[in-house]
């Protein structure tokens, strides 16, 4: 893996482990070698990762669209800060440069830039490991609701399982090196799986 794209909030939330949590992966990824993608911002978790692997001297890159260079604070101390023009196309970007994605806690932009790349894993599209990092808890209610989704045949087991889930961020890389996508990644109505 030579880039992770790491999806999270743009607040800090209320518990001091989730900022610390987002400091260990962006050293961690940095320590081992590995690029840093993210939305480009300053503010929030998104600022606390970039900022810790820029510290342990990795490779970071921003994609910001402009209209959120001022609302997010872009980052000026990255490696490379790529200004896009809409949010397809920050997605887009982040999803070309990177070999993997993961969501640390974060609200409702995050989960919709996982959704999307897990939904494009689902279809095929593409073969890179998507994870969420369950910083004390934070996806308990979540991965609830999917086995819930895929229990009542909405999602295959096969793609549900495709969703890595790790607690710390030595938890996730041995994930992530371990994954291997599933032979069956093309929806075809509900049935086995
Ligand atoms: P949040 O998790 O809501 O704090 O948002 C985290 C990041 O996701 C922020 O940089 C948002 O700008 C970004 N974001 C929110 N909605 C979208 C979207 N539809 N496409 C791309 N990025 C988004």
């Amino acid at each position: 893996m030579r880039r992770l794209c790491v999806f999270c909030g743009s607040s800090d939330g209320d518990d001091p482990a989730y900022p610390a949590a987002a400091r260990e992966l962006g050293g961690t990824l940095a320590r081992a070698g590995i690029g840093l993608v993210y939305g480009g911002a300053r503010v929030g978790l998104m600022g606390a990762v970039a900022d810790a692997a820029l510290a342990a001297g990795g490779e970071v890159i921003g994609v910001i669209p402009t209209a959120l260079v001022e609302k997010e604070v872009a980052h000026t101390g990255l490696s490379d800060l790529r200004v896009v023009a809409s949010m397809h196309e920050r997605k887009a970007l982040m999803a070309e440069l990177s070999d993997g994605f993961v969501a640390l806690p974060g609200g409702i932009g995050t989960f919709e830039e996982l959704f999307e790349v897990w939904t494009w894993a689902q279809l095929g599209h593409h073969a890179k490991p998507c994870a969420l990092l369950n910083v004390n808890g934070f996806y308990d209610g979540l991965i609830a609701f999917l086995d819930g989704v895929a229990a009542r045949r909405f999602l295959k087991h096969a793609h549900r399982a495709m969703l890595i889930e790790a607690r710390d961020a030595d938890g996730l890389m041995t994930r992530l090196r371990a994954y291997a996508p599933p032979a069956v990644t093309k929806w075809i109505g509900p049935g086995e799986g």
